[in-house]
């Protein structure tokens, strides 16, 4: 029997593979991996998912919430050692969900520990994630977390998020992300394409890049080869045959050599970039770390570079002393850029946000007010961009197929959960979830497309 890294054992490491301590009060998850590779990339792939979620990842018993035990049940000895390891899991921490290839006896484990949360079976890769939401509730914050607020419903099997790094090493003052995770801390590129190679071989077909500002990946790093090692990551990641989407990049100058891989077909032409305001003086307010930067410029050329890009940026309206003539160059900043998505909030204080303390807070109603003239003037945008489609050929990768035959797909142009679909009607007989299929769009709505085989 094959076993993990011991890294990814409690019962054998007493240190962390990579520096991913859990903050104080942070809910936390043990992992113990028995059995063969297979099980080992199942381990991977929920620790994977935990982490996205906000969990963090303890190397001992003691740190963790609960652990999981993923057992194998190929021989008798290693039987045997599974039943062994649960019941030091449950000595040492007391709350254990089993899973793997054991799992399918489910009697067998509750027969020697009765004790034990759940028992889930080989590859339920969901409903372990299911039983450690129940025994330890994610702890969503929407001013922390980087997956959408539905993101803590399952993700199917053929997309999968992928963090490589954590923190930040800005003072944005409206957000309290380096108080609360700290500085920007890169996971070593090894470790990330290791993560990502198993996710392709276990059948992802697209890896979502997340971390809290992905451009700056590897600039934490003294003795780094490069001067920006997200170029060679994204490069990287590209060769591994799968689609791979970049969230919460920054305008920084260097985005620039990025767009070339998305011309070229290695990464997704799509840029999830978060401006959160156009107007200098509300930029400066906000401490925001492209502040400088002509942004306007950099979307010309990054056009240039790459005509399909997708643009996709998140904005505040509201913010303490926006005027209205801030706000106005926002909107004609908006008719200029034309980017494809948009997210629009309404500014709030946060708990510690220095922004709390800035004069001039704005009005709710004049929030309001603006929040839904930004957004008139996005969702137009949104139309006429889509309506474009119209005609055009492309490839769709398929999330859903209903009861009645409908394909619920997504674009290129769109990220799970946060971007619109692509439904194709009919003929799909034969299709099935996670397969990428080529379509001709016939009819375009605000946020979502049709098309047919
Ligand atoms: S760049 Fe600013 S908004 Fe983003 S995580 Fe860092 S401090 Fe927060």
């Amino acid at each position: 029997m094959s076993q993990n890294p011991p890294s990814l054992r409690p019962d054998l490491a007493p240190t962390a593979r990579f520096s991913d301590a859990p903050r104080a009060g942070q809910p936390t998850i043990g992992m113990v991996s028995l059995g063969c590779p297979k099980a080992l990339v199942d381990s991977e792939r929920i620790l994977t998912r935990l982490r996205a979620e906000g969990y963090g990842i303890s190397p001992d018993y003691s740190g963790a919430d609960a652990v999981i035990v993923n057992t194998c049940g190929f021989l008798d000895s290693a039987k045997a050692e599974s039943l062994e390891a649960i019941g030091e899991a449950l000595a040492e921490n007391g709350r254990v969900i089993v899973t793997g290839c054991l799992g399918a006896e489910p009697e067998y484990i509750t027969g020697a520990h009765p004790k034990v949360l759940a028992v889930t079976g080989p590859h339920q890769y969901e409903q372990v994630l299911d039983a450690v939401h129940k025994a330890v509730p994610p702890d969503p914050d929407p001013f922390i977390d980087l997956l959408p607020a539905t993101g803590v419903s399952l993700t199917p099997r053929h997309y999968s998020y992928l963090k490589i790094s954590e923190g930040c090493n800005h003072k944005c003052k409206f957000c309290i992300i380096p108080d609360m995770r700290g500085l920007l801390t890169s996971r070593p590129a090894k470790a990330v394409l290791r993560e990502a190679e198993k996710l392709v071989e276990s059948g992802v077909r697209e890896l979502l890049v997340i971390s809290q500002d992905t451009s700056a990946y590897g600039t934490d790093w003294k003795d780094r080869d490069e001067k920006f090692p997200i170029l060679s990551l994204a490069r990287d990641l590209g060769s591994l045959g799968a689609w791979v989407r970049m969230h919460y990049v920054y305008p920084y100058p260097h985005v620039r050599e990025l767009v070339p891989l998305m011309a070229d077909g290695l990464v997704l032409p799509y840029l999830d970039i978060p401006f959160q305001h156009a107007h200098p003086d509300t930029l400066k307010r906000m401490a925001r770390p492209a502040a400088a930067a002509r942004t306007l410029d950099e979307i010309a050329a990054w056009r240039e570079i790459c005509p399909d890009i997708t643009l996709r940026s998140t904005f505040i309206v509201g913010y303490p002393g926006e005027t209205e003539d801030e706000f106005q160059t926002l909107l004609d900043w908006m008719d200029e850029a034309q980017l494809d998505r948009v997210g629009c909030f309404q500014y709030e204080n946060v708990d510690g946000a220095r922004s709390n303390a800035l004069p001039d807070h704005v009005p709710e109603e004049v929030k309001q007010d603006r929040w839904d003239r930004f957004m008139e003037k996005a969702q137009a945008i949104s139309e006429a961009k889509l309506a474009a489609k119209v005609g055009q050929r492309m490839d769709v990768i398929i999330d859903d197929i209903d009861a009645d035959g409908i394909a619920t797909c997504r674009t290129k142009s769109d990220a799970p959960e946060i971007d619109g679909n692509l439904f194709i009607d009919e003929g799909t007989e034969g299709l099935s979830v996670g397969e990428i299929v080529s379509v001709e769009v016939d009819e375009a709505g605000e946020y979502d497309l049709w098309g047919r085989l």
